[in-house]
């Protein structure tokens, strides 16, 4: 759903690939090929490079080994993808104790599906933290490609879909069923990921959140918002946005959404209301 926004991407792509690079007997300028393919050429990578299929196989498994010397925990703690980008619902934060114990990490679902393409098992973009009910619950064996899902390397849905809200009845304003929560898109990738992930249903345990949006829009009406701007301003907050942002409990620019659960909820329905 959101696209993973991290600066030092390509930097952690390196590393990947140097840790790797002398664990798997194959020509040096294959595997940095096949490592470091981006989302449009992983196919073909996939296809160009079939013959070493069972190499990759075998390496996956000692990556996702706790004792291996650089394995997921590694990948998991240099993204920092806190919150999982195909349904921006459930944690995805990886925790190293000072001590070095690993405690948790994200899941890693493979965007083309490791048993169609255990070539790809390892590719850096083809590698996408995920939590468990996105990747072996909802998505499972289900097969991905960048003709059919959105890979949240390369792009976001949260620019081609919005959450709607739709009144239904008068008691909108204190009950979760005076109004109906929808999530749309009318490209078909984006679509499909809604679909893949079961985002509209999932989305319907968080109407309560929905519900407070409304509450809070009616609550903060420009004359009260005046009122805590000119008490407030400055000191427990730095302007009008940065107090909208405060009321609303969400991240709400773009390349933050990805930081908070439901942030991309929240912003649409803020946006929606008025608030921001
Ligand atoms: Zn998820």
């Amino acid at each position: 759903m959101i696209k993973i926004s991290n600066e030092h991407l390509e930097k952690y792509a390196n590393e990947h690939y140097e840790a790797l690079k002398d664990k798997i007997d194959i020509p040096d300028d294959e595997l940095r090929e096949i490592i470091l393919a981006k989302t449009e050429k992983l196919l073909e990578v996939a296809q160009k490079h079939e013959k070493y299929n069972t190499k990759f196989k075998n390496r996956y498994k000692n990556f996702t080994t706790k004792k291996e010397e650089y394995n997921a925990y590694d990948l998991a703690d240099n993204l920092q993808v806190n919150v999982c980008p195909y349904c921006n619902i459930n944690p995805t934060y990886t925790v190293i104790k000072k001590d070095g114990k690993k405690i948790t990490r994200p899941e890693f679902d493979h965007f083309y599906d490791k048993a169609t393409y255990p070539i790809l098992s390892l590719s850096f973009y083809n590698l996408i933290p995920s939590c468990h009910t996105c990747n072996s619950t909802l998505k499972g064996s289900e097969k991905f490609s960048d003709k059919t899902h959105l890979n949240p390397y390369s792009e976001s849905l949260d620019k081609l879909s919005k959450f709607h809200l739709q009144i239904e009845d008068s008691t909108f304003y204190h009950s979760i069923n005076g109004f109906e929560l929808k999530l749309e898109s009318k490209d078909n990738r984006a679509h499909n990921n809604i679909k893949s992930f079961e985002l509209d249903t999932l989305y319907q345990n968080h109407k309560d959140i929905v519900l407070e949006l409304i509450q809070k829009q009616a609550i903060y009406n420009e004359s009260y918002l005046d009122e805590l701007i000119t008490q407030y301003e400055g000191t427990l907050f730095k302007n009008k946005e940065d107090l909208q942002r405060l009321i609303s409990g969400g991240y709400i620019s773009d390349d933050e959404i990805g930081k908070r659960p439901l942030s991309k909820l929240i912003k649409d329905i803020s946006t929606e209301l008025g608030m921001i």
